[in-house]
């Protein structure tokens, strides 16, 4: 069967990307993005980072500027939500009523963060944030003066709570659990990453329960289980996200955890493909399907995805890795670090270089460094290199700073 036109319900990094593939690669068909975002399609990270400092603009978020659409012959639909999948006529519905027929479809729907349930949730001045409309409206909201309360220490929630201090503002980190990052790092790096926090004037407050948010017509107050009460001009929820799974789930795939695909990102429908934040596909290397929510997922996704359309051989097994920027610290993470039973760590914060690996029975199959500037950068690539390789490396030897990290990955 000759594709000639596919459809992309979802303009965000990995549908963007996608499109972008698909051209480099060759194909010369239909190709349309429909996007229910008023914009072109752009990475977030800038959106908690700089784009709140102001040391980005949106601009410097797009993946290409609009013209380049024109150029490329990808038509693209803003402003306009995919409602309905006709598998079996091949169709998709848009906002509006409009069908447009394809041969394939990828699906790149994202994530929607996850809201608060309690008393006060919908107060005015109670923010979440996935897209650029949220971090004009929280940028304008950082000021000196601002008390900003940001609920749950997950990557978002810090990273909002350093830009915050950047600007100036009073910042409480609220987390319910009993660690930060508790689904990435292990207890003794998140404590470190609280002491950050802590030197930078952040209250940190771990093992907080909220009972309810208060205020007259906007936000004023947080109240905790035990009556503590926070001021705060603004609230930040950073809880999660929920994969945006409505489009296939209506066509009848069960989606518990995003929508499954196979290592070539297509899905039990054999014209749809899932990619990205959505979507939960099966990764070779590990020999099971996971759901992941990181740049890097977003653009290897969309390239396999491109070349399994266009009938390339190819096959995810990427071993995850995700960033993140904290004042003038930078954190990483590759591998696994959720299921290691044992942790050593090498380095010292106080020193601007912290490093942790994680082992399960035996294995290295996690790392993370958090460093001064980018002075951890190439030693968690290291690392990252030994779990692709499946090292065979001693959690002394890692932990033993007189080793280097390069022989040790030589030497194997
Ligand atoms: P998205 O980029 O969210 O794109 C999905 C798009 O589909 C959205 O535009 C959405 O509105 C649209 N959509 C949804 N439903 C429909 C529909 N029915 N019809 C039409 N359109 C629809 N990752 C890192 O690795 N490092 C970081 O530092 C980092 N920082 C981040 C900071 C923030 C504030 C956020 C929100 C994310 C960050 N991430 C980071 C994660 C990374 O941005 C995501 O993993 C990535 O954007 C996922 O790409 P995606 O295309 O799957 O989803």
């Amino acid at each position: 069967e000759r594709i000639r036109r596919i459809v992309i319900a979802g303009g965000g990094h990995a549908g963007g990307r996608t499109a972008d593939w698909l051209r480099r690669l060759g194909y010369d068909g239909d190709l349309k993005i429909i996007g229910d975002e008023g914009r072109p399609p752009y990475e977030r990270p800038p959106l908690s980072k700089g784009l709140l400092t102001g040391e980005k603009s949106f601009d410097d978020c797009l993946l290409h500027p609009e013209a380049f659409y024109d150029a490329q012959r990808i038509e693209l639909l803003k402003g306009q939500a995919a409602t309905e999948l006709d598998v079996d006529a091949r169709t998709l519905l848009v906002e509006g009523g409009t069908r447009i027929p394809y041969d394939r479809l990828v699906i790149a729907t994202g994530a929607r963060p996850r809201s608060l349930t309690l008393p006060g949730s919908d107060l005015p001045g109670v923010m979440l944030l996935r897209d650029a409309d949220h971090a004009a409206v929280i940028k304008e909201s950082l000021a000196p003066g601002a008390h900003i309360v940001v609920i749950g220490g997950g990557f978002i929630g810090l990273e909002v709570a350093a830009s915050a201090r950047h600007m100036g503002a009073a910042v409480t980190v609220l987390e319910a659990t009993t660690q930060l990052l508790g689904r990435s790092l292990p207890a003794a790096a998140a404590a470190e990453l609280a002491e950050l926090h802590r030197a930078q004037g952040v209250r940190v407050m771990i093992g907080a329960q909220i009972a309810r948010l208060i205020g007259k017509g906007a936000i004023e107050t947080v109240e905790l289980a035990d009556g503590q009460r926070i001021e705060a001009t603004t609230v930040i929820v950073g809880i999660g996200i929920r994969p945006a799974c409505e489009l296939a789930q209506a066509a009848g795939m069960p989606c518990e955890n995003g929508i499954p695909a196979d290592a070539t990102c297509m899905t039990s429908i054999p014209d749809i493909a899932a990619i990205g934040d959505a979507a939960c596909c099966f990764n070779h290397r590990y020999g099971r399907h996971m759901r992941l929510e990181s740049w890097q997922n977003a653009e290897q996704q969309a390239e396999i995805c491109a070349r399994a359309l266009l009938g390339e051989q190819v096959s995810w097994d990427s071993v995850p890795w995700v960033w993140s920027d904290q004042y003038d610290w930078n954190l990483q993470m590759t591998g696994l670090m959720a299921n290691c039973q044992e942790v050593v760590r090498r380095g010292d914060a106080g020193d601007g270089k912290v490093l942790y690996f994680g082992f399960d029975r035996g294995r290295l199959r996690g790392a993370a460094a958090l460093g001064r500037g980018l002075v951890a950068v190439k030693d968690l690539r290291v690392a990252q290199m030994m779990i692709e390789r499946n090292v065979p490396v001693e959690p002394a030897a890692l932990a033993d700073e007189g080793m280097s990290l390069k022989s040790l990955l030589k030497a194997a």
